[in-house]
């Protein structure tokens, strides 16, 4: 048996563990610069208020005192995040963290019969010690596990088994094919173009018509639906970290955007690299700048932009050119730095379950080409790491890393450089 432990409404509970005065009201935390709302309380969501709405529609009601709005607070997500997800280690053997508010619980060698009480403990303990309310759903496999995770939070129960072959079906009946794990908008155009609208409707298809249909991704999820464990996470057993940063003090103040805009280049090469090597893909990335404490003319100031990929992503030049433009975002010419740094947060396992991989691709023709072109990328940063293993330094590196000016500074990525195994 496997469960899904999901945080509730997760960034704004965290709000509410800081502050109960936000409990029972319509809350949203807001993205990066305040631009749309990334997390709402039951509250707001019976407002109509909708995933990722603009903040400028949600004005009037904010400026009535009808809804609370906050800017996100990603150290504490953070924080809490680790919190959360270490108490369900507590609990079980072993658990695969699949976000930030997310685990795969593995009950192997558990009996049936105490799985709810084991899920009854977690739960009680997350909202004690942390104020963060958990909703476990166990089932077969993990997309079951998925699925009554979901139906328990639609009605409102922590804890929930759906294990008896009626219940499934019936419960598979009452939601949207486009709910199903791994199935993207696309596919579900796809789906319901073929009479498949519900996920029960899917279930009931033969086998064979979902192999030649979907293919390999499609019969993974229908064979999951029937109880068969074949979605894997094991390969991401050492716990995914859920965020990968790097930053660096330069050896001095400087207004260069050119020097800037290299060591930007510099560190987000490098997390790409972390990010690869336990196998995770991102789905945000923050770039953030800071002045000389000390030198205080122009006063302190630190500024951070931070983009979301609609695709998770661990592609370097990708990653690279969104944190140039993030950058761009936040400089001020003419204003002196000290420090920079660059965060991927947000980072799920490379697993074998893509589901935005369908999202925006237009057709079949296209999928094909922009797996190609994404294999080629893949390819290409693997031959990268590979290279740059060999020879001991980060040397073969994209031309934005390159550093103008300031010779001889140091600040421990230009060291690795300069000294290299002669090859
Ligand atoms: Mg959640």
């Amino acid at each position: 048996m496997t469960g899904l432990a999901d945080c509730n409404n997760f960034f704004v509970s965290c709000e509410r563990s800081l502050d109960p005065s936000l409990e029972g009201i319509p809350v949203v935390v807001l993205s990066n610069n305040d631009g749309c709302a990334i997390a709402r309380s039951n509250e707001a969501k019976r407002l109509g208020i909708k995933m990722g709405q603009p903040a400028f529609e949600l004005r009037s009601l904010i400026a009535s005192g009808k809804l609370t709005a906050l800017s996100g607070n990603h150290l504490l997500y953070r924080d809490i995040s680790l919190k959360v997800h270490s108490i369900f280690r507590r609990f079980v053997p072993a658990a695969i963290d699949y976000s930030v508010d997310e685990s795969f619980l593995d009950f192997s060698g558990i009996p049936d019969d105490v799985l709810p009480s084991i899920a009854e403990g977690i739960r009680r303990t997350c909202l004690e010690e942390l104020r963060i309310p958990v909703t476990i759903g166990i089932a077969a496999t993990k997309t079951l596990a998925k699925i009554c995770t979901h139906s328990c939070k639609h009605r409102g129960e922590g804890v929930g088994v759906l294990t008896d072959r009626k219940e499934i079906e019936s419960e598979l009946n009452g939601l949207a094919i486009n709910e199903l794990w791994g199935i993207g908008r696309r596919l579900t155009r796809r789906l319901t173009s073929e009479g498949v609208y519900s996920i029960g409707d899917f279930y009931r298809r033969p086998l064979i018509w979902v192999r030649s249909t979907l293919g390999v991704n499609g019969e993974r999820s229908w064979r999951e639906l029937h109880g068969e464990s074949c979605i894997e996470l094991n390969h991401v057993d050492r716990a995914i970290q859920n965020s990968v940063s790097e930053s660096r003090t330069f050896p001095f103040d400087t207004d260069s955007y050119d020097y800037i805009r290299a060591r930007i280049a510099i560190y987000t090469a490098d997390c790409a690299r972390k990010l690869r090597a336990m196998n995770g893909l991102t789905r945000q990335l923050t770039v953030y700048l800071a002045s000389n404490r000390f030198h205080t003319e122009n006063g302190y100031y630190a500024p951070s932009a931070g983009m979301r990929f609609e695709r998770p992503t661990s592609d370097t030049t990708l990653l690279v050119s969104t944190a140039i433009e993030c950058l761009r975002g936040i400089i001020t010419p003419g204003l002196g730095y000290k420090r920079a740094g660059v965060i991927l947060s947000d980072i799920i396992p490379a697993g074998p379950v893509t589901p935005s991989l369908f999202d925006e691709l237009p057709d079949p023709a296209d999928i094909r080409r922009a797996g190609t072109d994404r294999k080629r990328a893949e390819a290409l940063d693997k031959a990268i790491d590979r290279i740059n293993r060999d020879i001991g330094a980060p040397r073969l590196r994209l031309a934005s890393q390159l550093t103008p000016g300031h010779p001889g500074h140091n600040d421990g990525y230009s060291s690795s450089f300069q000294a290299p195994s002669r090859r």
